[in-house]
Order: structure tokens, then C-alpha cells, then sequence
């Protein structure tokens, strides 16, 4: 809306959903890239409650993703974590969670940040015909991934070449058992919190 009307323009939300096991520097990367190449206003991380793809994994209670999310995001003004997906019982669809956000920020257009390899899973997705109303879509390049949106509505996906991190949590969570460093790969902040509540160590993948 141009400034001359006087209508103060929508503000654009980004959304990172993830599992966040732990959150990680690919994450973070993604995330300001989108904000920065898309003005967003801001991003909310939301990590998941019970992921849907993941019912059978070992997941660390929500409150320990959670707790990294918010340590990892602090010094970013722009960036903020929901608690929408962990309070609400039951899986986690992105249908609920753009719902969610939706009431929450009745003002706000939403741009759902997705990396190569969620984007190639989203037609599998609870209601994913209704994803794209609610909100655009924003693939990211991911190491080891083909980033492709053949057959996804055009117009509600972009496509964001973002710096390559060949950095993942299932990665980091083999490292935390096996008591090699992740150091740089997570934020400081997220290092010692793993270390003091010693995640991962002697659990199965
Ligand atoms: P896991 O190995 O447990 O699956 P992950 O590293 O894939 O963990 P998720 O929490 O599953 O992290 O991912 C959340 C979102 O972030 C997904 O959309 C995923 O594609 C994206 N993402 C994760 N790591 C990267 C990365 N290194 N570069 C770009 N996008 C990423
Ligand atoms: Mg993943």
C-alpha cells in the first residue's frame, strides 16, 4: 500500500517452524536471509510439539527445544520464538500453527521459511491445498538437498539461494553422544545448554 494513503502498511511476518533438536546455525541463517531479502518485519520461530514425521524419534521434551530456541534468537531484535505448537495437545501440523499465528497477528502476511528438503514434503502435508492461502512460501537452498518446487502454486513460492551450512541437528546430536565438539555449529549459549543438561548423551537416535 503506498505511504501517500495514509494506511499503515500489513506487517510481514516471517515464520520458521521446526523440530529445533537442537536449533542450529543453518537455521538462523535461513531465517535472516529470508528476512533480509523479503523486508520482514520480523520472525517467529516456532518449534514443534510431537513432529509429525518424527513420532517413532527420540525428541528432547519441548521445553529443552524450546529453551535453546529462545537462547539461540536473544541478541536478534527481529527475531522471536511461539509457544503455539508446544502448548497445543497432539502432532503438529503447519495448518495449525499458520491458523494459530493467524489469530494471534490478525494484521500481519506471513511468509512460512522452509528449507530443500520441507518443501519437498509439503503436498504431504495435512490440508496443503490450504497451506498456500494462508500464508507464501519461501524454499531455502540446503547442502545435500535438490531444491525443487515443481507442482507447488506459483506465485505463493519463492525460491532463496541463502549461504550453504552443511549443518544439521541429527548431525549435532550424534556428536553430543559421541562427546565431539559443536562448537560453532549452534550458538555458544546452545553449547552449554547441552552440555548442563547433557542432551543427548546416551540416547538412541
Ligand atoms: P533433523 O536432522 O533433526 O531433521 P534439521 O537440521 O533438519 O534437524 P529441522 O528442525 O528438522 O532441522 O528443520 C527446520 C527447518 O529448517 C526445515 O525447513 C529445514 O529444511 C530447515 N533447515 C535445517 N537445516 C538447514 C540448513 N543447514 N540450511 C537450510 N535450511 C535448513
Ligand atoms: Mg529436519
Amino acid at each position: 500500500m503506498p505511504a501517500t494513503t495514509g494506511v499503515p502498511a500489513r506487517p510481514r511476518l516471517g515464520v520458521m517452524g521446526g523440530t529445533f533438536d537442537p536449533v542450529h546455525h543453518g537455521h538462523l541463517v535461513a531465517a535472516s536471509e529470508v528476512a533480509a531479502r523479503f523486508d520482514l518485519d520480523e520472525v517467529v520461530f516456532v518449534p514443534t510439539g510431537q513432529p509429525t514425521f518424527k513420532q517413532h524419534a527420540n525428541v528432547s521434551p519441548a521445553e529443552h527445544r524450546y529453551l535453546m530456541t529462545v537462547i539461540a534468537t536473544a541478541s536478534n531484535p527481529r527475531f522471536t520464538v511461539s509457544r503455539v505448537d508446544i502448548d497445543r495437545a497432539g502432532l503438529t501440523y503447519t495448518v495449525d500453527t499458520l491458523r494459530d499465528l493467524k489469530t494471534e497477528r490478525p494484521d500481519a502476511d506471513l511468509f512460512f521459511i522452509t528449507g530443500a528438503d520441507a518443501i519437498a514434503q509439503i503436498l504431504t502435508w495435512k490440508d496443503a491445498a490450504e497451506l498456500f492461502d494462508m500464508a507464501r512460501f519461501v524454499a531455502v537452498t540446503r547442502p545435500g538437498h535438490a531444491l525443487s518446487v515443481d507442482g507447488l502454486p506459483a506465485g505463493r513460492v519463492d525460491v532463496l539461494e541463502v549461504p550453504a551450512l552443511a549443518i544439521s541437528s541429527s548431525d549435532i546430536r550424534a556428536r553430543a553422544r559421541a562427546a565431539e565438539p559443536v562448537w560453532y555449529l549452534v550458538p555458544d549459549g546452545v553449547v552449554q545448554y547441552i552440555a548442563k543438561h547433557r542432551l543427548y548423551r546416551g540416547r538412541d537416535e
